[in-house]
Formats: C-alpha cells, structure tokens, sequence
C-alpha cells in the first residue's frame, strides 16, 4: 500500500520519496517534510477492522471498531474513529486491512538466531549443552552480539513485534554491549534483560549500562535476569539485590523442563526474597496448583512460549490455570528453540496446545483471548500497559497494519479468527513504533543482505566455538 496523493504532482513525489523516507500528503498539495520518522502525523483511513483493544473504544473485548480510522500524531495515537479529518496528515488507505497493535514479545534471545537448527533432537538440557553453555567460556565477543540480535530484530519486526523482551546470556560485557547496541540501532521498543549470572563481577557494568544507554533511551528498558537454582542461590540473592536497587523487575526462568523443579528454582526465589509483584517467570510448566497460588498471590507474571516448549519437548503450560487465577500472562517467541520469529504461529500454538491436551475446543485462551494476550497482556505482564498494549489516545503509536486479502489469509469470514489461524508476517504490510515505520508496504527497513551476511559470519565463528561441525 502507498500513501493516497489528491494529485499527479504529488503522486510521483510520494513515489520517489516514499522508498527512502516516507513523505506526506498535506492536503493543500504539499508535499510535507519526512513523516515516517515518528516526527509527522499519519492517518490510516478507513481500515475495515481495527482491534484496539480497548473495551471503551469499540465493541467487546478486544475493542473492535469497523471501517474506521487511525490517526499517529508524533510518536503517540492522536486519535480513533469514523471520518477523522487529515489535515496536515500522510494518509494511509486503510480500506481492506487490518490495524491492531503491534505484539509485544514478552520473552525472546535475539543472538539465538546464530545457533538456529542447532540440536533439534534435544531436549532444554541436552540443547544447552550442545548449542549455548559451552559460550560462557569461549572468546564470543561484541560483533557476534550484535550480528546475531540485529538478525533477530529485523526478523521480529516483519512478524509484527513493536516491543521485544530479550533476555542476552552476556557471556561477557562485550557480548552485552554488541547485543543492546543492535537493539537500539533497531529502533523497536524494548526490554533489555542482562543477564546477571557474574555477579558481583558485573555489577558496575550493569550499573553503567543503566545509566549511560538505557536512561537516555526512550525505548529502553532493563530487567535483571539470572538463574535461581540451590547451586546458584548467592548469585540469585545478588541479582535480585541489584534489581530492587535499580528499581526494575527480575526476569527468570522457571519450572520449563521437568528436571527443573528438583534444582531448587522456586525454592530459590523465595529464600531470596524475588517473589514479588513485577517479576517475570518465563515458561513455568511444571507447577504445582500450590505454587500457582502463592505465584498469583503475589502478582508473578508468566511468559508462555508454546513454540519453544514444543520444539524441546517441555511440556505444556497450566495457561487456563493461570487465567483462572487472574495471572497476567503474555506470549513469548524465546529465541533459538523456536527458531523463526512467527508470532502469529506462537498464538495459533498457544490455542493449539491447550485444545490438543483438554479436547475442549473452548477452553482458554481462544483466539481472541490470545490476541489480547500477545498485545495488551504483554505490556501488562512488563508493566509497561500505561503506555502501550492497545490501541488507545495518547498511548504511544505502536501499530500494525495487516493485510488480510492474501493467498494464505483470503477470503473474509472471521478475520479475529482468521488472524490466529492464517496470519503470517507476511501478511504485515505495515509495523510503527513510536510513530516511526520499520515495516513499510511489506519490507522491512534496512539492509536485509548486509544483516545477514553479517550473522552468517558471526554464526560461523559459533559454530567452531561450539566444537561441532554441523550438516550444511
Ligand atoms: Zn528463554
């Protein structure tokens, strides 16, 4: 889709500028500056379904509005409904497509698309040995972070991903340094997790890295991860120290294999005083209905990642047990052990797993229930829901504009339905963050040959690092 011009002059200045840059129909003929930026005001007319999800905007749950428009005024939503006027708007056609808001990864590992394909025959243990634990000791440096996450990011971004949690191994500050610096050249809304597992060694670099990158970026945020067993428990104590002198949450691991729970995880967290409102437990399958409870007592958020728990053969998270308990829960792409970045194969397997293993095709979540949970739960589950999640004034512009008239996707019949069970990234025409676009008309922006040729050559040196040759 183009931007609709009112003129022949316009018209061939939208196309020449629009590759680059973006540019804007003013109404009065024109052209105005660079709109694409999150600095201009753009109208997405006409959109045949907006899911705001925003109760109070539209019909139901998901806040459903029909035929109606979407104006991104800077980096925020201006405003929603019928026959906005343009003024000095870029104008979008709408007609056909679908807006929703962007998804919000709740739990990924950006660098893991270098160990892609690695040890598929593997289950958590047998993969970490095999693909990630060996790097902890190998000389894997800042390019190797960044060529890896850069990958990562731009491959998120097609799938429809405005904020990303990713959670980095930091095998070492440069790593560290390499993986953030892809994040914010990105320019996607993120979570940075560091991962804390040197303390006290790498306090003063998680410190610094605060203040220096994530402070002044406001797309940025930090939550300390770290992973809570008995053996590890006085790094976990540390960890958790750091995360409430910081004042951000703590993201962890927990219960994903069922070897897990005999390592004192749970045990872990308590003892260190880390189970508390804000923190971030990814996966959590093996539960007890006890350990549910006291998780939800305490406001303990989850990060469900159907796909990866397929691929190392997991288990299947208590989801609907989780909802019956009021949990906020978001959906999670968790880098290498889902392989590609497909969120909407990540909600079509999240309805998929719970249907398979209850044979009620009712029960939790249904689609709707997982679209909100991949968008406005997400942003619930990192507390970030005040200022993203929905499509809602004065939120910030975090968008996706789908089309629905494809090959996978047509013809229309239940397009909320049809979202989870036919959507693909390539069905994203359009991705905003903050009011910028990083998806425009179907391709991401940025140099897609360079992004790959580099983490091709930074998984080449992985590879050898791992010790292992793998079939090409
Ligand atoms: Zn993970």
């Amino acid at each position: 889709m183009v931007p609709q011009p009112r003129c022949p002059l316009v018209l061939l200045i939208v196309m020449l500028v629009v590759v680059v840059s973006g540019c804007a129909n003013t109404g009065s003929g024109q052209p105005a500056a660079v709109v694409l930026d999150g600095t201009g005001r753009i109208l997405i007319r006409n959109a045949s379904l907006v899911l705001t999800m925003d109760p109070k905007l539209g019909e139901g749950p998901l806040g459903r509005l029909q035929d109606a428009d979407v104006l991104i005024d800077r980096d925020r939503i201006g405003a929603v409904g019928k026959h906005l006027p343009a003024d000095s708007a870029m104008v979008l056609d709408g007609h056909g497509k679908i807006i929703m808001p962007g998804f919000v990864d709740v739990h990924n590992h950006l660098w893991q698309t270098l160990i892609r394909g690695c040890a598929t025959d593997q289950e958590l243990n047998g993969w970490l040995r095999s693909c990630v634990l060996p790097l902890y000791s190998s000389p894997i440096s800042d390019s190797d972070g960044y060529g890896g996450a850069r990958l990562g990011t731009l491959d998120v971004i097609s799938s429809g991903v405005t904020t990303v949690t990713d959670w980095s191994h930091a095998f070492n500050a440069d790593f560290a340094r390499g993986n953030l610096r892809a994040l914010q050249d990105s320019r996607l809304r993120f979570v940075f997790v560091y991962g804390a597992n040197q303390l006290p060694a790498t306090l003063a670099e998680i410190r610094r890295v605060k203040r220096e990158s994530i402070d002044r970026d406001p797309l940025a945020h930090l939550e300390i991860g770290v992973h809570p067993t008995a053996a590890n428990y006085d790094n976990t104590v540390a960890a958790q120290r750091l995360a409430e002198e910081l004042g951000v949450p703590l993201n962890v691991h927990l219960h994903e294999s069922p070897a897990d729970p005999a390592t004192g995880q749970l045990d872990a967290l308590r003892r260190g005083g880390a189970v508390r409102p804000g923190l971030v437990t990814d996966h959590t399958i093996q539960m007890t209905d006890a350990e549910l409870d006291e998780l939800a007592a305490h406001d303990v958020r989850v990060a469900h990642n159907p796909l990866s728990n397929m691929r190392l053969a997991s288990g299947i998270a208590r989801v609907p047990d989780m909802r019956a308990r009021h949990m906020k829960i978001g959906l999670g792409l968790d880098g290498g052990t889902d392989d590609g970045s497909d969120m909407f194969a990540d909600t079509k397997a999240a309805v998929g797993l719970q249907r398979a293993v209850s044979h009620d095709p009712a029960r939790f979540p249904t689609p709707p229930d997982v679209l909100r949970m991949a968008t406005l739960g997400g942003a619930e589950v990192l507390g970030l829901d005040g200022a993203i999640g929905s499509i809602t004034p004065g939120k910030q512009a975090d968008v996706q504009l789908i089309n629905p008239g494809a090959l996978d996707f047509a013809p229309q019949l239940d397009w909320v339905s049809q979202l989870v069970f036919n959507g693909q990234p390539t069905n994203v025409e359009w991705v905003f963050v903050a009011g910028r676009a990083l998806k425009r008309d179907g391709r991401v922006v940025g140099d897609q040959a360079r992004v790959i040729a580099d983490a091709q050559a930074a998984s080449d040196r992985i590879q050898k690092l791992l010790g292992r040759n793998f079939p090409r």
